[in-house]
């Protein structure tokens, strides 16, 4: 028989939660940090590297698979966690963000939405049904409804059509993905900043039943105080026993204060964007490796860190192979960011366990506010 998909919280102090997620691919320690691995890949880490960080999931972008190599070609050869060799759990979301922000040519109706690829300019459709389709073709562990997601800025009328669109779309995605033991559907709430149109929004989710409900809309142009307004209260009109997910969230200091107010699992391409830049996250703040400062600096990114760029490297070296482009520049700052916000998510779910929280929270913000190390 296979094991369902199950949510155990294990400790809360204040609003913040820690507990595990189990399915069957593996235990999800919560809060949790998702990688992106966009199109089958965490760009310039191997799997088993992403995991020696501490990642127990991986996210895939449907929008991007669906488009190259394809959700058909993927399922014959395997599905995703073979195909990525991946074999840990992995959410797929639903393509409706990545239309939103991507594709051009869109044309939305009650059906669903009609686009063309970023890519090569290919004509494709994405209805609820297709959208839980192709994450079935995937073997996406936690599939994600297909929902719609209003450009901002948007009235506040525009903002409830939308909702109450997502909330048809997300009964509609219920029923296409059908029972699927071990697979879990989560439901995405939108409303805005809206106190009103969010407690809708979590009404009708919770009348149709999910698996895990996320918190849409956010991390979208809004700004942090704007987006911890909402999750001073949002978390709430949620049930207590089952997961909560913020998509696209985000820098070190969102994802704590997140965490804060009961957030339990986050995804974001920021610690590994910003390694193919050049830029290392650390306990002290983002360092641009690019700064001449480092040119001739010994010392490694961060002396506490165990990440093999600063158990191995100096900052001078990080600082000429991102000058000069060399693939391991990307490599290694990648590990260290992905490291650096594993890190931070270990002490989190350590904090919340041990009633602790506050006292790790007044911590982190004190050591960023010391900067960077002195220049040598
Ligand atoms: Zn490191």
């Amino acid at each position: 028989m296979t094991q369902p998909f199950r949510f155990e919280v294990s400790a809360t102090c204040g609003a913040a939660r820690t507990g595990v997620i189990s399915t069957p691919r593996g235990q999800i320690r919560t809060p949790a940090f998702m990688p992106v691995g966009t199109a089958g890949t965490v760009k310039a880490m191997m799997p088993e590297s992403v995991r020696a960080t501490g990642a127990d999931i991986l996210l895939g972008n449907t929008y991007h698979l669906m488009l190259r190599p394809g959700a058909e070609r993927v399922a014959r050869l395997g599905g995703l966690h073979r195909f990525m060799n991946w074999d840990r759990p992995i959410l797929t979301d639903s393509g409706g963000f990545q239309v939103m922000s991507l594709s051009s040519l869109r044309k939305l109706t009650e059906e669903g939405v009609t686009f063309r690829s970023h890519f090569d300019g290919s004509k494709h459709k994405l209805t609820p049904e297709r959208s839980m389709e192709i994450q079935r073709l995937l073997g996406s562990d936690i599939v994600m409804c297909f929902d719609e997601c209003p450009a901002l800025p948007a009235t506040e009328d525009a903002v409830a059509r939308s909702m109450r669109l997502s909330m048809r779309w997300a009964q509609r995605s219920r029923d296409a993905f059908g029972d699927r033991p071990g697979h879990a559907l989560f439901g995405i709430m939108q409303g805005g900043v809206s106190p009103d149109l969010r407690e809708e929004s979590a009404q009708a989710l919770q009348a149709i039943g999910f698996d895990g409900y996320a918190i849409g809309g956010l991390a979208v142009g809004e700004g942090q105080e704007a987006m911890f307004g909402v999750l001073d209260y949002a978390p709430g009109f949620l049930p207590q026993d089952k997961p909560r997910y913020l998509m696209g969230v985000g820098k070190p200091d969102d994802i704590v204060g997140a965490v804060e107010r009961g957030v339990d699992m986050m995804d974001c391409v920021l610690p590994s964007r910003s390694g193919r830049t050049g830029q290392g996250w650390t306990r002290r703040g983002s360092v641009n490796l690019r700064n001449a400062r480092h040119a001739e600096d010994p010392r490694p990114l961060d002396e506490s860190c165990t990440c093999p760029a600063c158990r191995n490297y100096s900052r001078a070296y990080l600082h000429h192979v991102v000058r000069t482009g060399e693939i391991i520049g990307s490599m290694l700052l990648t590990w260290h960011n992905l490291h650096y916000f594993q890190d931070l998510m270990q002490g989190l779910r350590d904090a919340i366990a041990a009633g602790t929280l506050p006292q790790f929270v007044a911590a982190f913000h004190a050591q960023r506010a010391e900067g960077d190390i002195e220049p040598l």
